[in-house]
């Protein structure tokens, strides 16, 4: 039945002009040390249990809409002052006119981070080839054997993210991988399985999770920091750079 939800939300977001729906003004944790805005989407392919966005991800057409001018013009007054924005979701990659507001994102100066489940690889490598995107985030969110379990899509075909992984790897294009952990969902095999998988990464982060009013589903429980610390090593075998995320 999920999957057939699945289909649907990517017929719908072909048809549907998308908005953003949220916005940070100023977030110091989203881009390395760039002084970033983040935009946030309304709409999702992936059904994620722990995701924190239910609202957006659940009920896309009940989400406010930010006008594009009104994001323009903050932007226009913060050049100079702002680094970079950073377009989150959701699934940004959905939005049907996404290339045209980064270029006119682009053309006011800033860089741009884009946060991807991976499920665009075809967008992933023209905004890298044509130097849209500077950074790019991409959620891992479980080894292949367990990916539709994690984001509530059962039978999921997984070449998307698989033809992602490895355009990111060999691109040459700014990028991090990161899982968000979680007891239910990811246990050492997952890990084994998700290094062997990215293989050659740069940068991966494992991610806190932390349960919230607004995520999918409740009762889920963050792996603990000892636990984490041990599959960072197993990771280390594999990816040069294995980071915790939340876990200060
Ligand atoms: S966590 Fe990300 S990919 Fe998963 S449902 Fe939420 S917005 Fe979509």
């Amino acid at each position: 039945m999920q999957a057939v939800i699945f289909d649907f939300d990517i017929y719908l977001f072909k048809i549907w002009p998308m908005d953003f729906s949220g916005w940070e003004k100023l977030s110091l944790v989203d881009y390395d040390d760039n002084l970033t805005m983040t935009l946030f989407m309304a709409g999702c392919n992936m059904r994620c249990p722990f995701c924190h966005n239910s609202d957006l991800v659940l009920r896309p057409h009940l989400a406010p809409k930010i006008p594009w001018e009104e994001i323009v013009s903050f932007l226009k007054k913060r050049q100079g002052v702002l680094d970079a924005v950073c377009i989150s979701g959701g699934e940004p990659t959905l939005m049907p006119d996404l290339e045209d507001k980064i270029k006119e994102i682009k053309s006011l100066g800033y860089k741009i981070k884009l946060d991807t489940n991976g499920s665009r690889p075809d967008l992933i490598a023209k905004f890298h080839e044509e130097k849209l995107v500077d950074h790019f985030a991409m959620d891992i969110k479980n080894s292949k054997e367990r990916y539709g379990e994690t984001i509530g899509v059962p039978n999921v075909d997984l070449t998307p993210y698989e033809k992602s992984v490895e355009y990111l790897i060999h691109s040459g294009a700014g990028y991090e991988f990161r899982t968000t952990s979680i007891m239910e969902f990811h246990d050492e095999e997952s890990f084994r399985k998700i290094g062997e998988w990215i293989k050659g990464a740069k940068k991966y982060f494992i991610q806190r999770y932390i349960d919230s009013e607004n995520c999918i589903s409740h009762g889920l429980h963050p792996i603990p920091k000892e636990v984490a610390l041990a599959y960072k090593k197993i990771l280390e075998e594999s990816i040069e750079q294995v980071l915790l995320r939340g876990y200060e």
